[in-house]
């Protein structure tokens, strides 16, 4: 494996939730997709919940506890405790030391967030380059938003730029354009998300409005770079035809959108939010029908939007 100078000279590190390879839902080909911690929305049906802070966070499978008392005896905030048997987590008790994750011999215990450097990254996500290369494939740094930790990002994305591997940014734009200015030389293919386009709805439902996401999406168009449109559909919230083609219309036009993907909302992440004590925020809008998602291509390709697909 390379490990040269050039790799190890990078310093400035950035937080990682995962790294996750052979996925073929990020971009074209087989890739790898790094999540980012950190995110600018809060869109109420996230399924990464865990890459929302901009912290690194505990997590606690409470199914793989054995209820063995080692975190409760090295937690210097006394956060654990074990109750009739039964072990509990206080919160906000705790200091973020971590130490209770080097303890737990279940794996019950886990933080979220990992500290990597550019060189550190680059080196790993390298390994699958053949992978990569066979299938037209690459690197897509997601999250969260990526573009919080864009000089991290156009570290690593740099690096792996130097190795021919294709390069793929998914964001929801809600950052300054200087972020997206740091990505932009070693960028191949920006996925961008436009979850909304009603102001209002998208204060609502994702914690923040669009003005500066859709000033964004402009700007980014006027650069040339291929961009594929990615959408959530969420029942209730955009599914419906005004929403669509208004969405349609914001995009039609756009020479450099070269795809937009319809992504049905799941309710997978029920279980990450119970084990980040993020219990509360978690919703569940319902599956979203086949028939639902048809009607939507054909709405927003009827308004001469090219090549709506969803999976
Ligand atoms: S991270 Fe540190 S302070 Fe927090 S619960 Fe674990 S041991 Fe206690
Ligand atoms: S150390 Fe792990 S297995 Fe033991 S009580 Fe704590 S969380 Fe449960």
């Amino acid at each position: 494996m390379e490990s040269s100078g050039l790799l190890r000279r990078q310093t400035a590190g950035g937080l990682v939730t995962n790294i996750q390879r052979f996925s073929t839902d990020d971009g074209p080909g087989i890739r790898t997709t790094v999540f980012f911690k950190g995110c600018t929305l809060s869109c109420r049906w996230c399924h990464n919940p865990e890459t929302i802070s901009p912290k690194k966070q505990l997590q606690f499978q409470e199914e793989a506890c054995g209820a063995c008392g080692a975190c409760a005896r090295i937690c210097p905030a006394g956060a654990h405790s074990l109750a009739g048997g039964r072990h509990e987590l206080n919160r906000r008790n705790c200091t973020g030391c971590f130490a209770c994750v080097e303890a737990c011999l279940y794996g019950a215990l886990e933080a979220q967030g990992r500290d990597m450097t550019p060189g550190d990254l680059a080196e790993q996500l390298l390994r699958d380059k053949p992978f990569y290369d066979n299938s037209g494939g690459g690197v897509t740094f997601s999250g969260g938003e990526p573009l919080l930790q864009a000089g991290f990002c156009a570290d690593t994305m740099r690096l792996l730029k130097e190795k021919g591997i294709h390069t793929a940014v998914d964001t929801a734009g809600n950052v300054g354009w200087e972020q997206f200015q740091k990505t932009l030389p070693w960028t191949d293919l920006f996925l961008f998300d436009i979850k909304l386009a009603e102001e209002q709805k998208h204060r609502e439902w994702t914690g923040a409005g669009n003005s500066l996401i859709l000033e964004n999406f402009a700007r980014l168009c006027d650069t040339g770079k291929d961009i594929w449109i990615r959408t959530p559909i969420i029942t209730g919230v955009n599914d419906d035809d005004d929403e669509s083609l208004k969405r349609a219309a914001l995009i039609k036009d756009r020479k450099t959108v070269k795809k937009v993907e319809l992504l049905p909302y799941h309710a997978y992440g029920m279980g990450k939010y119970a084990a980040l004590g993020m219990g509360d925020r978690w919703y569940d809008f319902g599956k979203v029908s086949g028939e639902a998602m048809l009607r939507i291509k054909t709405l927003m390709e009827g308004r001469g939007v090219p090549e709506v697909l969803f999976p």
